[in-house]
């Protein structure tokens, strides 16, 4: 365009040096017939060009600043030259920066969403016990506190009400050292086998008011992994709880050891997959993908009464990777649930 302009320029000149030459009867050199409408031409279009590569890049640049939130300078190459496609670019651009508003949009969404719920989870997680407390205090201050029948037992029931905000506050307070990454894992090597076993040891008498047996898949030496004892015996200690509270009367926990990398585990190295198996409810598959989300629970008011905090398996996932390393579920409503985590073989 400023090309055919500078050139239509150069022949106007070039005409009204004729004409001049005509009328005047004073014939120009061929030199200035030539040179003249050139120098003319090419300054045009120098001219021209400077300008509207000017204009151009200051009213994108107003653009820019509407739609970029980075300073114009620092932004990737958004100085124009008029010789590319402008408003292609421009156009490409303006649906970039749409496409990364509207998906951070969509985040800030996700998170208040995600704050509104764990709020109200947690007023709902706490008003319970709070409320029962103080059912309980009322009625031992209105009298029972005389009466020989109930106070003890009042006493007990309160006691048990701050004991699961006590939890509640412990299993928060974890969470969130895994969320501000404050927790360091005391990585050694230790026996995943053992571990297993003094666990199952621990949780017995539990199991056992349900009938519930514990077992092994096979008789397993011992297997060392790399890992935080402490936070790996949480991570038993809350599936093999879950085993329990989600199982059925006379059921079976089952506790699995697999060799992942065969090739390199026969040197001692590569994963070993840990598996806690029941044949208790289990759960329906669309509750699979959010069941490690804080406060998640299949069956609200049921999972209220025989669980625990609600956050069990939040920190199960936080302790796993941490250690770098995945957990997955398996479950079929009716027929039981399958939790497997891996650990680094040592
Ligand atoms: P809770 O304190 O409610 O047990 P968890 O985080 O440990 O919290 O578990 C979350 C939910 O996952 C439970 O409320 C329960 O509905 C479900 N769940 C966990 N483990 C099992 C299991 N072994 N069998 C069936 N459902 C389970």
């Amino acid at each position: 365009m400023i090309a055919l302009g500078s050139f239509l320029l150069s022949c106007l000149v070039l005409l009204t040096l004729i004409i001049v030459q005509t009328v005047a009867k004073s014939p120009f050199s061929i030199f200035t017939l030539l040179l003249v409408p050139l120098i003319t031409g090419s300054i045009s279009f120098a001219l021209f060009w400077f300008i509207v590569e000017r204009f151009i890049n200051k009213k994108i640049k107003i653009i820019y600043r509407i739609i970029s939130n980075k300073k114009i300078t620092d932004d990737n190459p958004r100085e124009f030259k008029i010789t590319e496609d402008v408003l292609g670019k421009l156009t490409e651009d303006t649906v970039y920066f749409a496409e990364k508003q509207s998906s951070q949009i969509k985040e800030l969404k996700e998170q208040a969403e995600f704050r509104k719920e764990f709020l109200g989870n947690l007023a709902h997680e706490l008003k319970t016990p709070v409320f029962s407390i103080q059912g309980y205090i009322l009625t031992l201050l209105e009298g029972g506190l005389e009466d020989e029948k109930v106070n003890r037992d009042f006493l007990e029931r309160a006691l048990n009400g701050v004991d699961r905000i006590s939890n509640l506050l412990e299993d928060l307070d974890e969470i969130s050292r895994f969320e501000f990454e404050q927790q360091t894992l005391k990585i050694k090597k230790i026996d995943i086998v053992a571990l297993a076993k003094s666990t199952f040891k621990e949780l017995e008498q539990k199991a056992a008011q349900k009938n519930i047996r514990f077992q092994f898949a096979k008789s397993y030496d011992s297997i060392f992994v790399k890992a935080d004892e402490g936070k790996i015996h949480q991570v038993l200690v809350n599936l093999i709880n879950n085993s329990i509270a989600y199982g059925n009367e006379g059921g079976m926990t089952t506790v699995r050891f697999h060799d992942l990398d065969m090739e390199k585990s026969k040197d001692g190295k590569g994963k070993i997959l840990v598996e806690v198996a029941d044949d208790g409810l289990g759960i329906e598959e669309k509750h699979l993908p959010r069941l490690f989300e804080r406060f998640y629970r299949v069956d609200k008011s049921r999972a209220r009464n025989i669980g625990g905090s609600g956050l069990g398996l939040a920190i199960v996932k936080h302790i796993v990777e941490a250690h770098g390393e995945t957990i997955k579920v398996r479950s079929t409503e009716g027929v039981g649930s399958t939790f497997s985590f891996t650990l680094e073989r040592t």
